[in-house]
């Protein structure tokens, strides 16, 4: 009798039906967001010894202290951002795995994720090159400052929890833009800013745990 083991690609299918549907229960509405994370593979994002629990609905350790993000807040931060509107021009800070790039780049045809880790980097390009996403712009800087050379983002997702709102990410926002990033050290919330004619106009969302914006490279 030939014993089958399971690898990845024998179950992935069929777990990632069953993320999609949780992420559902979970109260995740934009089919089109939902559709986007069916796509990318997330095993092809975490460590192999990690791929078995890449379609769990849990952050997981990249290495150098740092989590690729819960199925669930990539999804509903990528909704929120998305309500009634298209992406367009999108800023990632924070790329880590390239993992919530991927999904953007679902959603949009131009994505720029900048990661400061050089080590991250490397594998997040490794990562979107064996899935064959080649839309991403990757560049290893400091997030805090944007990207100027390519503002301004119709989109902008922080994926570190900064101390208050950077100034380069508002200067670089669209009009019409907006901007999702968790705020706080202790208690941790998203804020939502929207920049219209008249101003930029702050929400206070969910209560989220990310890990810390840091400023400098490695
Ligand atoms: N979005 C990632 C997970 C991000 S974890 C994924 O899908 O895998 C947060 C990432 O933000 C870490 O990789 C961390 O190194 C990065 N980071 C923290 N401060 C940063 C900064 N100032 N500029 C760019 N990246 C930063």
């Amino acid at each position: 009798m030939s014993r089958v083991v399971s690898g990845i690609g024998m179950t992935s299918q069929r777990t990632r039906t069953r993320m999609i549907d949780r992420l559902r229960e979970e109260g995740i509405l934009d089919e089109q967001v939902l559709a986007a994370i069916a796509a990318v593979p997330r095993h092809v994002f975490v460590e192999e010894a990690l791929a078995s629990r890449a379609y769990e609905d849990s952050a997981l350790p990249l290495g150098y202290s740092q989590t690729i993000s819960q199925p669930y807040i990539v999804a509903r931060m990528i909704e929120l951002l998305r309500e009634g509107r298209k992406l367009g021009k999108t800023l990632e800070i924070g790329a880590g795995s390239g993992y919530q790039a991927a999904v953007l780049a679902q959603l949009t045809d131009e994505v720029y994720a900048i990661e400061r880790i050089e080590p991250l980097l490397a594998r997040a390009k490794l990562n979107l090159r064996a899935i064959q996403q080649f839309r991403v712009r990757l560049k290893h800087a400091d997030g805090q400052l944007g990207l100027p050379e390519a503002a301004p983002f119709d989109t902008i997702i922080v994926a570190a929890a900064a101390n208050r709102v950077p100034h380069a990410l508002l200067q670089q926002l669209a009009l019409g833009g907006r901007m999702l990033l968790p705020l706080g050290t202790g208690e941790q919330f998203l804020l939502m800013v929207e920049r219209r004619a008249e101003g930029y106009v702050e929400t206070r969302l969910d209560s989220v745990r990310f890990v810390p914006l840091l400023s400098g490279l490695e």
